[in-house]
């Protein structure tokens, strides 16, 4: 029997070009997005349906698994990708602000896989994906909220990944860097307009910027990839649990793993610095 996929913000970036790659493969794909008319080339491929699914809308999960259930029958991998990155220091954020970025990356991802789980808790098989970041690894400064998400969503998908082990059921997190062709900083520039951190700030923040330019100058990777590493983990067959999705991120995920913290920590405030505490310009 053909195997179905749901995958959650497929409307562009890694959902989208994931979909897509599964679609290719002979898959049948749930297309879900918030706006079904971003949808139209996916709709037109005859193994794919497209719904419509906001994470933060629990009767459009249901409908969306409902309307998959109806057309396919099975839900064998669930690819919780759906997300958005709130960029800004944490001081000039609302609290609103905050509780919108828990409920995308984090409720979101358990709203969905709790409602997917019975079906395939009934199977004893099935594959949940949760697409994380190398946020979800390390924590960056201006990324305050968006990493305590990630980080959030992996400990989240960690822990669950016990758990259903005893129903046949796998949990995988996969870790993607920066990847500049999606939608993802567009969203982000248009958060950022709506944090307003007092001034105090302003030499810090132009100075992170100019940091996270240069890591942005490491992003050679494609949603192309990401959605590679995407179906190798549904498809490899192992109990593993994390995949990084670039190679951009590859040193500093080593490096938060296997440095000893104090050294670590020393790295990053350096890269980091200016402090306006410290008259030698650097965090120590
Ligand atoms: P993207 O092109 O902006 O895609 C994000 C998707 O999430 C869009 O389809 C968006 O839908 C959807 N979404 C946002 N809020 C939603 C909601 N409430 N309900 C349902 N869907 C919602 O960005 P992307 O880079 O592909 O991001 C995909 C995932 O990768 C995210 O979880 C992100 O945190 C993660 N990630 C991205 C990067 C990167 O550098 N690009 C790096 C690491 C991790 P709309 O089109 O309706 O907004």
């Amino acid at each position: 029997m053909t195997s179905t996929v749901l995958i959650t913000g497929a409307s562009s970036g890694f959902g989208r070009a994931t979909a897509q790659l599964f679609a290719a493969q002979g898959w049948n794909v749930i297309a879900s997005m918030r706006n079904i008319a971003n949808g139209d080339e996916l709709a037109s491929l005859s193994n794919v349906i497209v719904t419509r699914l906001d994470v933060q809308d629990t009767v459009s999960v249901e409908e969306t698994i409902n309307a998959g259930m109806a057309r396919f029958g099975q839900i064998d991998v669930l690819i919780n990708n759906a997300g958005f990155g709130l960029f800004g220091v944490f001081e000039g954020t609302s609290s609103a602000k905050i509780r919108e970025q828990f409920d995308v990356n984090l409720f979101g991802a358990m709203e969905v896989t709790r409602q997917v789980l019975p079906h395939m808790r009934q199977r004893k098989s099935g594959v949940v994906i949760n697409v994380s970041s190398g946020a979800g690894v390390f924590g960056l400064p201006m990324l305050s909220i968006y990493t305590s998400s990630k980080f959030a969503l992996e400990g989240f998908s960690e822990s669950l990944s016990y758990e259903l082990a005893s129903q046949g059921i796998v949990v995988k997190i996969v870790e993607p860097g920066g990847v500049i062709s999606t939608g993802f900083g567009a969203r982000s520039a248009s958060e950022v307009a709506q944090v307003c951190a007092p001034a105090d700030y302003n030499a810090f923040i132009s100075h992170t910027a100019e940091v996270f330019e240069g890591l942005r100058e490491q992003s050679l990777s494609t949603s192309e990839d990401v959605a590679r590493v995407i179906f190798d983990a549904a498809n490899d067959g192992t109990g593993r649990l994390r995949y990084l999705a670039t190679h951009d991120i590859e040193s500093m995920v080593r490096a938060r793993r296997e440095t000893e913290e104090e050294s670590y920590m020393a790295m990053m405030r350096e890269r980091f610095g200016p402090c306006a505490c410290n008259g030698d310009g650097f965090n120590h």
